[in-house]
């Protein structure tokens, strides 16, 4: 019935216990969509909140949200990504949801053709949840043509995959939050994750 492609994906069905390796069905990409073949995905302290149960969640779901790969398909519309093309995954954003305008396009809450329904099934036709409208944690994903960003294709795609949420965010802390300009001699103290 599903016409999707067979992936294997790293899903969580319950918090608190390690993720199980399964077999996904993975839609193609529909209008404005890219099929990207990961090759590298960062881990996010987000992704961790997931699985630890600090974050409430609906499951089984794939999370990841720190890509990095290569075009494998593009839906009808797409003209500006070639085959293979290098690229990294971003999460999505609207640009004009109270999040976005307040500069948190993380928490965009808009809803998205990609959202209801995900592309991401189980064999049985379970909807799985497309974690963070990316799940990186698989050996391909279904995004929309507004979250890749092409990458030179000599960058390695395990540092590469960090420009997708570690890097900006960091960046963001630096010059947005505690906007430190160009040239400023810092003192950085003791940082330490959390959870
Ligand atoms: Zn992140
Ligand atoms: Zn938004």
């Amino acid at each position: 019935m599903t016409t999707g492609r067979l992936i294997k994906a790293a899903v969580l069905r319950e918090p608190g216990h390690p993720l199980t390796i399964e077999e996904l069905v993975l839609a193609p990409p529909g209008p404005g969509e890219v099929e990207i073949r990961i090759a590298a995905s960062g881990i996010c302290h987000s992704d961790v909140s997931y699985f630890n149960g600090a974050w409430e969640g609906v499951r089984p779901a794939v999370y990841g949200h720190e890509g990095a790969g290569v075009v494998a398909a593009v839906g009808p519309g797409v003209t500006e990504m070639r085959p293979e093309q290098a690229l990294v995954t971003l999460v999505r954003a609207c640009g004009t949801c109270f999040f976005c305008d307040h500069e948190q396009p993380a928490l965009c809450d808009t809803s998205f053709p990609l959202d209801a329904p995900g592309p991401l099934t189980t064999k049985d036709g379970e909807p799985v949840v497309h974690g963070f409208r990316t799940a990186t944690f698989a050996e391909r994903v279904v995004v929309h043509e507004s979250q890749v960003v092409p990458i030179p294709d000599e960058l390695p795609y395990d540092c590469a995959s960090l420009l997708a949420c570690g890097v900006l965010t960091g960046f963001g802390a630096v010059a947005k939050t505690a906007r430190v300009e160009a040239g400023a001699h810092i003192v950085v103290i003791g940082p330490e994750a959390s959870g």
